[in-house]
């Protein structure tokens, strides 16, 4: 695939071989999980030692030797290894909340979210290849207390098929695709049958953090559940490697929409040049920019959160300078639902004139008679 060609690869250790690099669960078997198992990878920094194991009991630290192996090994500063390796800071956040959308409350039935009328978050599963320290739902991924046990997602389904206004069903967690082929395929299968849910999402980061779980059979299965849509979550340019572009690539072969929803990261990606590289990039994948979220008043993730005024600005700086479409909608999830953060380019009405602002700041206006 042409797109791929200039694009970094993961760097599998010498003792690895290419057959085991390359399988999903041995990938997911041999996660570094200790500072010891990191320093295969990084040399850990003694902030980093000192937060792994001061924050082990609170939000776990697991990693996938793929996304281990991007980290840079020397900088500690480096964008992915940021996403991934506790540092103290997350001990000092005075403000944090541990459920900013009340998603508890907004829960007719265990791990089923509900804000808006049609549609749902499903939290199928409570497990991910690897734990983001700004991760929304930190208080329950990695935790036994919120694993699906099957008598429960039967009770979840059993609420959509008597709730028929829902027609729109995002699987998330966790992340749906570390569910074996088996499972993902029944569970689809049961909400396949349901004749009022019209459109199946899978939220998922595997294809940035462990691409090769996006097999050609996974592929085949999801297929016979169309229309399905995917939303994968890359935050950095470094992130689009060759293999995480054929993951992409096996998706949108097999007729899956892909889109992404990144979040505006401090130190990571709230930089223009940075997001317009990113955004560039995954359309080049055949991967929709759709929302980048702002970060939310989430516990120990101050050094991750950006003013506002600054993402708008951030956003507002693309316009006209990159395609439209590879534009994302900036956006604040609330417990009332999501709040577009956008710059007006409206000015006003004079007279028979609407007065609109140019990408460039120049003043238009429009003849509009009311
Ligand atoms: S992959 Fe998604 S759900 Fe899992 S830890 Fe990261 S942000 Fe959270």
């Amino acid at each position: 695939m042409s797109a791929a060609r200039a694009l970094p690869s993961s760097r599998r250790p010498a003792d690895v071989s290419p057959e085991d690099w390359q399988d999903w669960t041995w990938q997911m078997r041999h996660r570094v999980r200790t500072t010891s198992d990191l320093a295969r990878f990084v040399e850990p920094t003694q902030d980093e030692t000192r937060a792994i194991a001061a924050l082990a009991s609170r939000f776990r630290f697991v990693i996938t030797p793929y996304y281990a192996s991007l980290l840079d090994p020397r900088d500690p500063d480096c964008p992915l290894r940021r996403q991934v390796v506790p540092r103290s800071a997350e001990l000092e956040d005075a403000a944090g909340l541990a459920d900013p959308l009340d998603e508890v409350a907004h829960s007719p039935v265990k791990n089923v979210i509900r804000v808006y009328h049609d549609r749902i978050a499903f939290c199928v599963n409570n497990e991910c290849a690897l734990y983001c320290r700004f991760c929304l739902r930190k208080r329950m991924v990695g935790d036994e207390e919120w694993t699906m046990k099957r008598r429960e997602l039967e009770e979840a389904l059993a609420w959509i098929r008597r709730t028929p206004e829902i027609r729109d069903v995002l699987l998330t967690g966790g992340d749906p695709l570390v569910f074996s082929d088996e499972r993902l395929d029944w569970l689809l299968s049961e909400l396949r049958a349901i004749p009022h849910v019209e459109i199946l999402r899978l939220g998922t980061r595997l294809p940035v953090t462990l691409p090769f779980r996006v097999t050609d059979a996974l592929c085949r299965m999801l297929e016979r559940h169309h229309p399905l849509w995917v939303h994968t979550h890359f935050n950095h340019p470094r992130e689009l490697t060759v293999e995480a572009a054929e993951a992409c690539d096996r998706l949108t072969r097999a007729g899956v929409p892909v889109g992404n929803q990144s979040v505006l990261l401090r130190g990571i990606n709230d930089d223009p040049a940075v997001m317009k590289e990113l955004c560039e990039g995954l359309v080049r994948l055949r991967v929709r920019p759709y929302y980048c979220y702002q970060a939310q008043l989430l516990e120990g993730t101050a050094h991750f959160r950006v003013p506002i005024e600054r993402g708008i600005e951030l956003f507002r700086s693309l316009r006209g300078r990159t395609s439209g479409f590879a534009i994302p909608l900036y956006v604040l999830d609330t417990p009332h639902g999501k709040v577009p953060l956008t710059h007006s380019y409206v000015r006003g009405r004079e007279g028979d004139d609407v007065v609109l602002e140019t990408y460039e700041g120049a003043l238009w206006r429009e003849p509009n008679p009311l």
